[in-house]
């Protein structure tokens, strides 16, 4: 027997329209566009510095998701920044893994995984962080700077500002359950936050120990921490690219992280990504992005610092750095695994005389074409 859709809800009693079966994916605006010809490609840009956010008392976050920017169905990020001493609280996150890039000044980050492990590691810039969907964990600015990092989360539905944070559950929850809890009085509980702090105006930490005393530390196997700076750049004639997949990064599972630069004029070669939306971040430059929807759809917008790109997975895109400035931006894919595929390798790999029956492309030139993935090609 088949069970349909409507069978499943009416079975739950629930008698929800749209119910989903269980490994069904909803329809995303992306899939809408491909599903629709007439559709035209919605904006694929957002200014995330221009919004007010969310402001605290030890800093401030801005944040895209879906609610904002209703193309990035795959990916939500948030733009935050810490005083020194400035702590995001003990919090963790039920919808999305958290992935951040190191911009400015110093972070400790803490991380509370499932077998009780608790890594404590300080990060600089252009070091990365991956913490797991769910598990617990904390930024502090460790000054003398304010501090900025750039994060990404891997649902678009995500919301910085809906997370599970321990003093909103703590303040719900009635004294006489804290100290049965704790097994400590209940006076312990008395001047405990009543309400969400978020970010807390802490003390400055003091270093970590950089030879910690043999019992002390309950780490696990895998780090959370990847110095994605260090890392020997891909090299390319217009530009630089650094990677961090599981392959690089193995607690990295469910994303792929990058930083790119581009000089002027450089072109970001024309590929799409089969398995993953892409989210990018600009930290300098101006760039015009080209985003291809299939159906005679395409749309090109410019972008600069502080604004964010989202392109769909399976779209086609390419990158104009106009300069004067280098352009540098960080960038998230949804999958632990990094796919890319290139259009001029793939017409230098297919058998000539199909390039030359497809495009008119005479066999002679198709037979020049570079074997090797482009990347990124310098001005011209
Ligand atoms: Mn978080
Ligand atoms: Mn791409």
């Amino acid at each position: 027997m088949t069970v349909t859709r409507r069978d499943f809800a009416a079975a739950a009693g629930l008698g929800l329209v749209g119910a989903l079966l269980p490994g069904e994916r909803r329809m995303t605006l992306a899939d809408r566009i491909m599903a629709e010809p007439a559709e035209p490609i919605p904006p694929f840009t957002f200014k995330i510095e221009q919004q007010v956010g969310k402001i605290a008392a030890g800093g401030y976050a801005r944040e895209a998701t879906v609610k904002e920017f209703a193309l990035s169905e795959g990916l939500a990020g948030v733009s935050m920044y810490l005083k020194p001493g400035g702590l995001r609280e003990l919090h963790w996150h039920a919808l999305a893994a958290e992935w951040a890039f190191m911009d400015r000044g110093r972070c400790r980050i803490t991380v509370f995984d499932p077998d009780g492990h608790n890594e404590v590691v300080d990060l600089g810039p252009g070091d990365i962080w991956y913490f797991p969907r769910g598990y617990g964990h904390s930024l502090q600015g460790l000054g003398p700077e304010e501090t900025h990092f750039v994060l990404i989360f891997d649902s678009g539905h995500f919301s910085e500002y809906g997370t599970f944070s321990i003093t909103d559950w703590m303040g719900l929850t009635t004294p006489n359950v804290l100290s049965q809890n704790f097994s400590t009085p209940q006076a312990t509980f008395a001047n405990i936050p009543k309400k969400e702090v978020y970010i807390a105006q802490g003390r400055v930490p003091a270093p970590l120990p950089s030879d910690p005393a043999p019992g002390t530390e309950r780490v696990g196997s895998e780090t959370h921490r990847y110095r994605l700076m260090a890392q020997a750049p891909h090299e390319f004639p217009g530009g630089t690219i650094r990677l961090a997949s599981s392959v690089e990064f193995p607690v990295s599972r469910t994303f792929t992280g990058a930083y790119m630069t581009l000089k002027p004029g450089a072109l970001r070669a024309m590929h799409w990504h089969p398995n993953a939306d892409e989210w990018q971040y600009y930290l300098s430059g101006r760039v015009r992005v080209t985003l291809f929807g299939s159906s005679g759809r395409s749309r090109t917008e410019e972008v600069g610092p502080g604004e964010v790109v989202y392109i769909p997975r399976g779209f086609g895109h390419h990158l104009e750095s106009l300069g004067p400035d280098e352009a540098r931006l960080v960038l998230g894919f949804n999958s632990g695994i990094y796919q890319e595929s290139s259009l001029a390798q793939w017409l230098a790999t297919v058998p000539p005389e199909i390039v030359t029956d497809n495009t008119g492309i005479p066999e002679s030139t198709v037979a020049g074409f570079s074997r090797s993935t482009p990347g990124i090609i310098a001005s011209r």
